[in-house]
């Protein structure tokens, strides 16, 4: 393991009150500043991908195919179209007022940063959950400190030496560190948070936050169920819930965490899963390089002691290397107090919860904290309204995983126990900002409010 340089505690006041003054100034404000900055993000990501790729690797084996399509190619591309875009979002708008005595007040929406931001990022898509929020603070006109996870060391390293070569040093920082640092940085006023990571540390985050009343974003995890109709190709559907399983070896917080499925076709089920593995992993999957690793001992042993205490029968996989390989798993039969269904699995489990009508899988779903994702397959429009309409979720998607996640257009957000506050694109970009309400009242309209001064008159009142 990399040892990671932990930015000094005594440097954070230092560093706080650069970013402070360049904020005042208004360093960080023209719009083509803004757009060097976003471009100079898509540069570095760009022309250090093979450095970022194999710190990734080396933090915990993701492969590099993973690497390109989940973390460089989306932070390349909405920097370079959020600089594009930047002009519309941040141009003032004129609000279309109904009453007709106010439409000479030029009513107006300023699309204000917030100021000083602080972003803190985990370690399972180190990159773009660092740089995506950095897009939205960078387009929004704020300076920022970003503190990616140390869990993720070489990654975190290679950025806090790479990203001070491209951005502006007076308004972008990075802080390195665990808990310790990331303490001393929550004492600190910010004009916003925004979190990834776990519901336990969001709380802290959230307590912190609140002694100085900063807003929030947290972008927390959970259980993502998934929902099986019965008539869907289920071929398909394995194919397409077993790859959302084994990327990134399920480390993912829209992964899909159990399957929800109709007892009758359990079994054609877990047969379509074995074919699919068969595919994806022909030499078998802890010879792969297909599938990462589990970032560290501790979630290692995490899962293995989820592994010994299921009474759900294992039906594919099941082995593990000693080395944080974990074989993507399959168990059946699983019922409702099982290890797997006590918290987010966060590996590459998958259990199978038999049910016997949809009735009952709403049931499972409303009974427990929302999810960040409901996944469900189905052809069936009744099906699928019954789902939009009987449960709440961050997001719904319907025959596939992840891909609400490469529509740029979509915001991205939990709900709930799985966060609060949206981002991608323009999403991120209006987290970090301020709509500030403006009216110009002409001088013109005083005859107009003659009535409203004192002293009130019986007249007045009855206006
Ligand atoms: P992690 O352990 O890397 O922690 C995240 C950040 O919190 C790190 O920067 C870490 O330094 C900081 N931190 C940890 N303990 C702290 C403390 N006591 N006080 C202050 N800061 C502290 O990552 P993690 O939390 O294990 O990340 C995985 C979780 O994140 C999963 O639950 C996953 O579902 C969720 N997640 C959510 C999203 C999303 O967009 N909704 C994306 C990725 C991950």
């Amino acid at each position: 393991m990399t040892e990671l340089q932990h930015t000094p505690i005594g440097d954070l006041p230092a560093i706080y009150e650069t970013l402070q003054s360049t904020f005042r100034k208004g360093i960080s404000r023209p719009l083509a500043w803004r757009r060097h900055q976003l471009h100079q993000l898509a540069r570095m990501a760009q022309e250090n991908k093979d450095k970022f790729v194999a710190a990734i690797y080396a933090d915990f084996r993701k492969p590099e195919m993973e690497i390109q399509i989940g973390e460089v190619g989306p932070i390349v591309e909405r920097s370079i179209k959020s600089a594009e875009l930047l002009e519309e979002w941040a141009k003032p708008e004129a609000v279309d007022v109904k009453a007709a005595w106010q439409q000479s007040w030029g009513s107006t929406l300023y699309k204000t940063p917030k100021g000083v931001v602080l972003i803190i990022a985990p370690w399972n898509y180190p990159m773009i959950l660092s740089l995506q929020p950095l897009i939205g603070a960078i387009a929004a006109g704020c300076t920022a400190v970003v503190k990616p996870s140390e869990l993720s060391p070489h990654y975190s390293q290679t950025l806090a030496e790479l990203l001070p070569k491209y951005l502006d040093t007076s308004a972008f920082r990075v802080v390195n560190g665990g808990v310790e640092e990331t303490t001393a940085l929550l004492e600190m006023k910010w004009d916003h948070i925004f979190y990834t990571g776990n519901g336990r540390v969001a709380r802290i985050i959230a307590a912190a936050a609140a002694k100085h009343l900063t807003p929030l974003t947290l972008e927390l995890g959970g259980k993502c169920p998934v929902v099986l109709d019965a008539n869907t190709d289920l071929r398909i559907a394995a194919k397409r819930i077993f790859w959302g399983k084994c990327t990134n070896a399920g480390q993912i917080c829209v992964c899909p965490d159990y399957v929800l499925v109709p007892r009758s076709v359990q079994d054609a089920f877990v047969e379509a899963l074995s074919e699919v593995y068969k595919e994806f992993y022909p030499e078998g999957a802890l010879n792969s390089e297909s599938l990462s690793r589990i970032v560290n001992q501790m979630h290692y042993d995490r899962l293995q002691d989820l592994l010994a205490r299921t009474k759900g029968e294992i039906v594919l996989g099941g082995k593990s290397d000693g080395h944080r390989g974990i074989e993507p798993t399959v168990f059946k039969n699983v019922q409702e107090d099982d290890s797997l269904l006590e918290g987010e699995i966060f590996g590459p489990f998958l259990p199978l919860v038999p049910v016997d009508s949809l009735e009952e899988a709403i049931d499972f779903i409303n009974a427990r904290p929302h999810p960040l994702v409901l996944y469900a397959f189905t052809e069936d429009p009744k099906f699928k309204q019954a789902l939009i309409d009987q449960t709440r979720s961050g997001n719904i998607i319907f025959n596939d995983t992840f891909q609400q996640l490469a529509v740029n257009e979509l915001p991205f957000s939990g709900m709930g126990e799985s966060g609060y506050g949206y981002q991608i694109m323009n999403y991120s970009f209006d987290g970090f900002i301020h709509l500030r309400s403006s009216v110009h009242v002409p001088l013109e309209a005083e005859p107009f409010f003659a009535g409203r001064y004192p002293p009130y008159t019986a007249e007045n009142v009855n206006l």
